[in-house]
């Protein structure tokens, strides 16, 4: 053996491995494809969901890996493996007093987003549990590389891992640029499938419906190659059709924090030119709500609102949405008719819509879809504009911005591969996006794919260091 444990990838599920891995005394290498650490988790707002956490503590936060648990499952309607999941949320906290420990920086404070230190709201959950850390994916990722560098983990940069190495049903290394490296056990974490098109049609073709609007923010070493090692050694896969595809405007074409914010004043109509949801929803839930209705999506809102988007953003500003409406690509009328008929949508429903809208809203209430909870959860103040100076817009909205992919290798509570019996391969473990079955149909609220990638990695490189001294030993023996 060269090594006890191989890490293939250098994103928050390799980093978190291998420092668990050699924290517990493995020798660790890490081979990444790209120039630079990080992968999607350097990319994220480093957002973190766990329960029972010092800091959620620290503000008088009532929580726990059981209420977790619950939460998580019932959103996923049970179709994900309870003993995983189980293991996933009693080891986020933990996981999360890791990283403090190890330097990350989570004030105890309350936060109302996801570039605001603290604690937030992820999802849909009755209690928080968004933790926010201080710099974001960018600060994960630099804590976790140092702690590999303190542990000793030989990194090695621009190296992509062709494909395993596997002899006597056993991973026993990886092969990349045509050198064979051995080890006690190797995980793969590789991040997923977002930037390979073919790999998208064959496990998650749902994502093709966005057309022409989709968008891809994930880093551009998600290509899928897990996938390809699993078809080598007989792994099972699991996750088809799940990830995560964010609500944008047809005309965006990055991260929601580049691209900028819809108008606060508007209101999502659907085919039948009616409201449908709370527009400020999580992409938790507000995703699959968009996707349930009847015809395209629609926000609406007036002038007002266009001239009072605020500048600096590439896409969501004054001038790009006139732009887009001078173009003919986003529907503008004088009236509220007027607009229904470019659109096509029944005009008395969208007047209708748009004057209940003006009677609550702008009063403080939405007592159909309750949005001034969570806009207070935001920490909006002030009641909204109503909707009436002309002219009036139409945006079509709809999932479009991928942001992550759920399709991957079987993984057990201990991170293991499973093959297509349900039988570990022994050797090989899997965590993050290419270690499928807890990232599941509904994403939690931001902080799932975080918390899943690292906590799984942790776990993943703590027992393939177990794994690689039980065969070193019985290799000596
Ligand atoms: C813009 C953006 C914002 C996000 N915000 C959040 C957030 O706030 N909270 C949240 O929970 N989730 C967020 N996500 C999702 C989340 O960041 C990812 O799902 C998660 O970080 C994936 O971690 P990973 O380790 O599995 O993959 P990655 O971090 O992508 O790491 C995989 C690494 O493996 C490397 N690699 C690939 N193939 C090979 C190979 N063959 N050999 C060697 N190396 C290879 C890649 O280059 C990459 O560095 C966001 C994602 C994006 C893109």
């Amino acid at each position: 053996m060269n090594w006890d444990v191989i890490v293939i990838g250098g994103g928050g599920a390799g980093l978190a491995a291998a420092a668990s891995a050699a924290e517990s005394g493995a020798s660790v290498l890490l081979l990444e494809s790209e120039l630079e650490l990080g992968g999607s988790t350097q990319l994220s707002a480093g957002m973190f969901t766990a329960a029972g956490t010092s800091v959620q503590a620290a503000l008088g936060v009532d929580d726990s890996p059981e209420r977790f648990f619950q939460h998580y499952m019932d959103l996923n309607q049970w179709m994900l493996k309870p003993g995983l999941v189980r293991a996933f949320c009693e080891q986020a906290g933990p996981t999360l007093e890791w990283l403090l420990g190890l330097g990350v920086e989570i004030p105890a404070v309350v936060s109302h987003n996801a570039h605001m230190p603290g604690l937030c709201q992820a999802g849909v959950e009755d209690v928080w549990r968004g933790h926010v850390p201080k710099d974001q994916g960018l600060g994960l990722v630099q804590v976790l590389a140092r702690a590999c560098r303190t542990g000793g983990v030989e990194i090695v940069l621009g190296t992509r891992v062709d494909r395993l190495l596997h002899e006597d049903g056993r991973v026993v290394g990886a092969v990349a640029d045509d050198v064979e490296v051995r080890a006690g056990a190797v995980v793969v974490a590789s991040g997923g499938f977002a930037r390979d098109p073919e790999l998208l049609d064959r496990y998650y073709p749902s994502a093709g419906r966005a057309g022409d609007a989709l968008f891809v923010v994930a880093a551009p070493g998600s290509r899928g190659d897990h996938l390809r090692f699993g078809e080598q050694v007989g792994a099972a896969v699991t996750g088809h059709e799940w990830g995560l595809m964010l609500p944008t405007a047809y005309f965006q074409r990055l991260h929601h924090w580049q691209s900028g914010f819809p108008p606060r004043s508007r209101v999502y109509v659907n085919g039948h030119g009616r409201r449908f949801m709370d527009e400020d929803a999580s992409y938790a839930v507000s995703g699959g709500i968009i996707e349930a209705q009847d015809g395209p999506v629609w926000a609406i809102f007036d002038e007002r609102a266009r001239r009072g988007l605020p500048p600096g953003y590439a896409h969501w500003t004054p001038e790009h949405v006139l732009a887009e409406a001078e173009a003919d690509r986003t529907a503008r009328a004088a009236t509220l008719p007027e607009l229904a008929e470019t659109i096509g949508v029944p005009a008395d429903a969208l007047v209708a819509t748009v004057e209940r809208w003006n009677a609550q809203l702008p009063h403080g209430r939405d007592a159909d879809f309750l949005r001034h909870r969570t806009l207070a959860a935001k920490g909006a103040d002030g009641p909204l504009d109503p909707i009436g100076e002309p002219p009036f817009y139409a945006v079509r909205t709809l999932p479009a911005e991928l942001v992550c992919t759920h399709a991957g290798l079987e993984i057990n509570a201990s991170a293991q591969v499973l093959d297509v019996r349900g039988d570990v391969v022994p050797g090989l473990y899997a965590a993050g996006e290419a270690g499928a079955g807890v990232l599941g149909p509904r994403y939690v609220g931001g902080g799932n794919a975080v918390a899943n990638a690292l906590t799984m990695g942790r776990i993943a490189g703590l027992d393939a260091a177990r794994t690689a001294g039980a065969s070193a030993a019985a290799a000596s023996a």
